[in-house]
């Protein structure tokens, strides 16, 4: 008989279980892979973003903002990073970005399993649970297979997300199983596909360009950055950024347009114009394709005057003046055809899990099982690239350990 299960050996049943051991709990781990933390090892490419002081509810997709709020409080940011410090997870931070100061995820997970280890942790891998019953205040684990029991139980197997490293979404079906509604789960931080015989040309090219989602016409995000034009379509982390509305815009049959900007720093309105007839006059004799060259990639150049409908033989002085402003206009505000999000196996992360009205944002408790704890990414929690998902699996799991200990 276990004080305490924790399902899930991830970012955020890792951190729970560590502080529940820290309150003299008898603590089981249980993990369905051979390994623990499988998924940290491969953040922020093999680096690991852990954190980002930055704070915004602005970068988080909820229903629930306001309780969100509550969970991430300044305090129990500052104790998540006191305690990394404390296992010897010095931070790099670049921008508000946390990185371990090794540079390499595996520090972060090897920290995290030695402080597990030395807080008397047990861990079990190789354990799927698939079934949970409560029986008078006791849960019991996988009853036909293995009947693991204990007093206390936080749920920590993620979404549905990377499901190679572990994350099928099997986690909701147990959950349901108590009463909880699950918001409708969704790929995020995730590529978009598109649909356009011109993606396998311009395939291989990476370009500093704005990406930015717009909803009956009016702008609802973006953002500027490396923006990777792929066969499918469009890959990089500001396309990520705007995936998780993406999915959900489309779910909801709204009225969507992804446009790309691949000259963002050119100036809005006439300027554009004036510029362009600059670069003609300073760069004398040169068709359109050759005014353009050495400010896009080669492969797009071509592709944006076809769609323009402006000859690449053609002079700048050749062209009217709407052919201009269609040109610009396409170069700036280039509408990408989209037709989705990729699937759960390329995305980070997912919109959507169980709604935090259903937890108490002080502990992670249930608010419909006592002594149910739930936390990390099941959870209605979807938040940017940079670091903002790892920080709410820790301050989660934190919460839910210290809440099993009082
Ligand atoms: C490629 C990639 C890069 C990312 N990079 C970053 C980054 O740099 N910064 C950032 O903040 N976020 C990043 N994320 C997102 C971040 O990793 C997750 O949000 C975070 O790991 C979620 O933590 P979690 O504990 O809720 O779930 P997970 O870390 O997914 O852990 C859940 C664990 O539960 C186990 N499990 C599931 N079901 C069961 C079951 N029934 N029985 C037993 N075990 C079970 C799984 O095997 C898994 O180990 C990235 C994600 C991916 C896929």
């Amino acid at each position: 008989m276990q004080d305490v299960i924790v399902i899930g050996a991830g970012a955020s049943g890792l951190i729970a279980a560590i502080f529940a051991a820290k309150s003299k709990k008898k603590v089981l781990l249980l993990e369905r892979n051979q390994q623990c933390g499988k998924k940290i090892l491969v953040t922020g490419n093999g680096r690991c973003n852990y954190f980002n002081d930055d704070y915004d509810v602005c970068r988080y997709i909820t229903k629930d903002e306001n309780l969100l709020n509550q969970i991430m409080t300044d305090q129990n940011r500052d104790d998540v990073l006191s305690f990394f410090e404390s296992i010897g997870i010095t931070p790099r931070i670049k921008e508000h970005y946390y990185y371990p100061y090794s540079n390499q995820a595996v520090s972060v997970k090897e920290a995290l399993l030695l402080e597990a280890k030395l807080s008397h942790v047990q861990i079990q891998n190789d354990i799927l649970v698939e079934d949970i019953v409560k029986e008078k205040d006791q849960f019991i684990i996988n009853p036909k297979k293995d009947h693991l029991v204990s007093h206390f139980l936080i749920l920590a197997a993620g979404s549905k997300a990377s499901p190679k490293t572990g994350t099928d979404g099997v986690g909701y079906a147990l959950v349901q199983k108590f009463g909880h509604i699950i918001e409708p789960v969704l790929p995020a931080l995730v590529p978009l596909k598109g649909q356009a015989s011109y993606l396998k040309s311009w395939s291989g090219v990476r370009i500093h360009a704005g990406v930015s989602l717009y909803e009956d016409g009016v702008k609802i995000k973006g953002e500027v950055g490396e923006v990777q034009l792929t066969e499918y379509g469009i890959s990089g982390i500001c396309v990520f950024n705007i995936s998780g509305l993406v999915s959900l815009k489309l779910k909801e049959k709204k009225n969507i347009e992804v446009r790309l900007d691949f000259l963002p720093e050119l100036a809005l309105g006439d300027k554009r114009l004036q510029w362009f007839e600059k670069r003609n006059r300073l760069i004398k004799n040169r068709t359109i394709e050759q005014l353009l060259e050495g400010l896009i990639p080669y492969k797009l150049v071509s592709i944006l005057l076809k769609i323009a409908k402006i000859s690449s033989f053609k002079h700048w002085d050749e062209l009217t003046l709407k052919e201009k402003e269609t040109l610009i206009y396409t170069i700036k505000s280039f509408s990408f055809p989209l037709e989705g999000t990729l699937s759960y196996d390329r995305a980070q992360v997912c919109l959507g899990g169980v709604s935090l009205k259903e937890v108490n944002p002080d502990t992670m408790e249930s608010l419909l099982c006592s002594n149910l704890y739930i936390v990390g990414e099941i959870l209605d929690v979807c938040g940017d690239c940079g670091g903002y998902n790892l920080a709410f699996a820790w301050v989660s799991g934190m919460l839910a350990g210290k809440g099993v200990g009082e």
